[in-house]
């Protein structure tokens, strides 16, 4: 299936619980009618849906800091300011305030998770063709080359200026998505509104409950069959973000998949135990960053990460078919796979 169509369904499941508010309570936010937009930026499809006086004016700012976020931060456009880092040859590059913050929070995730984030992936991503579509499995030792370049801890940043050594280049990927899910809810906020929800390419987040003042209803999606939901949370306030191995990815001629998270520890596509990890919590930025580090971090090493974040809650699916997940959500959590579901206890 093509990136965009996977895309496109997506976008529907995730969309597909929080549609209709059918009420029959009084309540003041009810008398607005939802205003919806939809967005494609960041190479997805997003969309939004808020209720409120004010909506309409603060659907439109969103797409605007949407496209602005993407100017930015995009590591294919030549005039962001990932571009600009990738091309620095080693000098020092000054950046806006949003790539500051990114680059900052990436580091410290970095090293909360002992390098499974590594912004610094970038050239190893291109090689095996997941910036442009055009897919190979690169030889070894081309692997072993690039990776000496592979090391987060060698990016130097101070206040919007950041440095990065000659022949290292950074994405964002991993990061941007939940960092403009928590702009927009900002801005939501902002123009008064106490019931919204986003779903930026599957990645969902929430303000308030639905009009009628009952949780919104995520789909997650069930990575050995994308088409279909694994299990339904229920939040309020909350961002869902899921890094699956069934996002992006190619199969060999063997049948043989490769995604698009890579372990900065061998350059392959992350094979350790998990092909999809969702975390829940109130911040989208750490939601992005965990999830793409515990998918890397795997069945070895998630317990030391999720220690660190005890207000969040996370539902890893592992690669023979189980779904662990922590026990704060389990009062919200709903299986609706035929796969067995249990709650994983953290210390
Ligand atoms: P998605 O963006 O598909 O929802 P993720 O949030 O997990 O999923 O981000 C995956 C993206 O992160 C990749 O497309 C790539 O740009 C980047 N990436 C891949 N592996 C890593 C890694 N180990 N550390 C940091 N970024 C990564
Ligand atoms: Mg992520």
């Amino acid at each position: 299936m093509s990136v965009k169509k996977s895309l496109i369904l997506m976008l529907f499941a995730a969309s597909a619980f929080f549609v209709g508010c059918g009420s029959t309570n009084n309540d003041d936010r009810k008398t607005y009618e939802a205003v919806t937009r939809d967005v494609f930026a960041m190479d997805t499809y997003m969309n939004m849906k808020a209720y409120g006086k004010e909506a309409e004016t603060a659907l439109e700012e969103a797409e605007n800091r949407i496209h602005k976020l993407e100017e930015e931060l995009s590591a294919t456009s030549e005039t962001s300011d990932i571009w600009k880092i990738n091309h620095s040859n080693g000098n020092e590059v000054a950046l806006c305030d949003d790539t500051a913050v990114l680059i900052e929070k990436a580091i410290e995730v970095g090293s909360c998770t002992n390098g499974a984030l590594d912004i610094t992936v970038f050239p190893i991503l291109k090689e095996w063709g997941f910036t442009t579509g055009e897919y190979h499995i690169p030889e070894k030792a081309k692997l072993d080359t690039l990776l000496s370049n592979v090391d987060y801890r060698k990016i130097e940043i101070d206040g919007n200026s950041v440095s990065i050594p000659y022949n290292s280049e950074i994405d964002l990927g991993a990061l941007a998505k939940g960092y403009t899910g928590d702009e927009i809810m900002k801005i939501f906020k902002s123009h008064g509104i106490d019931s919204a929800i986003v779903s930026l390419g599957g990645n969902v987040q929430a303000i308030g409950s639905k009009p009628d003042a009952s949780a919104w209803k995520v789909a997650v999606r069930d990575p050995f069959s994308p088409d279909t939901d694994m299990c339904v949370v229920e939040v309020k306030d909350k961002a869902v973000i899921t890094s699956g191995n069934y996002e992006r990815f190619f199969t060999d001629d063997y049948g043989q998949k490769y995604w698009h998270i890579i372990d900065p520890a061998d350059g392959y596509p992350a094979d350790n135990g998990f092909v999809s990890v969702t975390v829940i919590g109130d911040n989208g930025l750490n939601c992005d960053c965990l999830s793409t580090a515990l998918f890397v971090a795997g069945e070895d090493g998630y317990e030391n990460i999720i220690k660190e974040y005890a207000d969040y809650d996370f539902i890893f699916v592992t690669d023979d078919e189980k779904i662990l997940y922590t026990k704060g959500i389990a009062d919200n959590f709903q299986n609706i796979s035929s796969m067995t579901a249990e709650v994983i206890a953290v210390d």
